[in-house]
């Protein structure tokens, strides 16, 4: 057995009060989000000097006391320092290049907001700091672990939902003795070194098309107007609903890789964004695509299994996994090829995987593979409400 961190989603119902409550904790969450991304902005240009979270959480105390922010009060104190959490850590994959430079938040996004400490389950009730009554829960699973934080969000189709963050006592999938590595594609969502591939699921085509449709709609509605946003109400279920079916899909897919083998490689994704282009579809792919690793990635750290990322510059496609030859003629159409030296002929994604397999084992052999910060990494996607789905598969 041993102790991970999991979330559980649950659909919410708060009345009317609590809604109304609800709506000042995403206001003020954002609200000293922005401030603060904007003062840290501010100071850096005319003094040259970076904030900290530490600088930030002493200046809000103080201005908590200014009569014009008596608002604040209403809210709980440790929601407003989760966003400045937040943002610190934004900061923080900023300078260590991982996402771009943190934007304002505004409040046509998806609202969240953090409950650090105090969250309980009572009769089938959500209890919270700062709401007087419980809030009416659908508790469709059981939860086991002690509950360390929640986070609550409200849907751009107006749902409401709590994740709850638990320790759990997990038993470890079983060892198998394989190896594998991934590439990933358009058509296919994981092509395997073993031979095994899985595709992208096809209900996405299907509601990909939905979105099309749905998107044209809405360009020919006049902005401001209602049948405009009742047209982007629209749009928004088609992509929750694509969202749900994708995320299930990648859970599905990710746990049975996670339990057939011991050690998983896979490319850096910043190999597949220079080949980004601006289609929809490819978009989503490349969403999907860091949403996949990093299930394979939380999992294989759940499951003791080894994950390992390969340097973005390992020509993986065009190197023959037979004899090492460097193919400089591949270009992006080709699918099949036949190695000048060896003779073997290839399919270009099951050559990869092989490559990304062998590279993958390389890396672990020599010690030389980045440390992965995991952990790190999953305080960080809680704390920014990328919250997991229930593991249902
Ligand atoms: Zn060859």
């Amino acid at each position: 057995m041993k102790t991970i961190f999991k979330s559980f989603k649950f659909r919410i119902y708060p009345n009317k009060d609590q809604e109304i409550l609800m709506a000042k904790h995403f206001g003020a969450c954002r609200f000293v989000f922005n401030h603060y991304l904007n003062k840290r902005k501010e100071t850096y240009l005319e003094d040259k000097k970076s904030l900290n979270y530490y600088d930030n959480a002493n200046d809000l105390t103080q201005f908590k006391k200014d009569e014009n922010f008596n608002w604040l009060k209403e809210i709980n104190s440790q929601s407003l320092q989760s966003s400045l959490r937040n943002l610190d850590t934004a900061y923080g994959k900023f300078f260590r290049k991982q996402t771009k430079f943190p934007r304002f938040k505004s409040k046509y996004d998806k609202q969240s907001f953090k409950i650090p400490q105090f969250v309980k389950l009572e009769n089938n009730e959500l209890i919270l700091p700062k709401f007087k009554s419980g809030i009416k829960i659908n508790l469709h699973r059981e939860i086991n672990g002690e509950i360390l934080f929640a986070t609550i969000s409200k849907s751009t189709t107006d749902k409401y939902y709590v994740s709850i963050t638990c320790e759990v006592n997990h038993k470890p999938f079983d060892k198998t003795g394989s190896e594998v590595g991934i590439d990933t594609g358009i058509k296919d969502l994981a092509i395997l070194s073993d031979g095994t591939t899985y595709e992208n699921i096809k209900t996405l085509k299907k509601n990909l098309k939905k979105v099309k449709y749905n998107q044209r709609q809405l360009s020919k509605k006049v902005k401001g107007s209602s049948s405009r946003n009742k047209q982007k109400q629209k749009l928004a279920i088609v992509h929750e609903k694509i969202t749900n079916v994708r995320k299930d899909y990648l859970h599905k897919v990710s746990t049975e890789i996670v339990k057939n083998h011991d050690i998983i490689s896979v490319e850096d994704l910043a190999v597949k964004n220079i080949m980004k282009n601006h289609k929809l579809a490819q978009a989503m792919s490349d969403v999907s695509l860091g949403t996949f690793y990093s299930m394979l990635e939380y999992k294989c750290e759940w499951n003791d299994k080894q994950f390992v990322k390969i340097d973005r510059f390992f020509p993986s496609s065009k190197m023959c996994s037979n004899c090492g030859w460097i193919n400089q003629d591949l270009t992006l159409n080709i699918r099949e090829w036949t190695c000048s030296s060896c003779g073997e002929k290839h399919d270009r994604d099951f050559n990869a995987s092989k490559n990304i397999l062998k590279q993958g084992l390389k890396i672990i052999l020599s010690g030389s593979g980045i440390e992965s910060d995991i952990k790190q990494k999953q305080v960080e996607a809680l704390s920014l409400d990328e919250s997991m789905k229930p593991e249902t598969h």
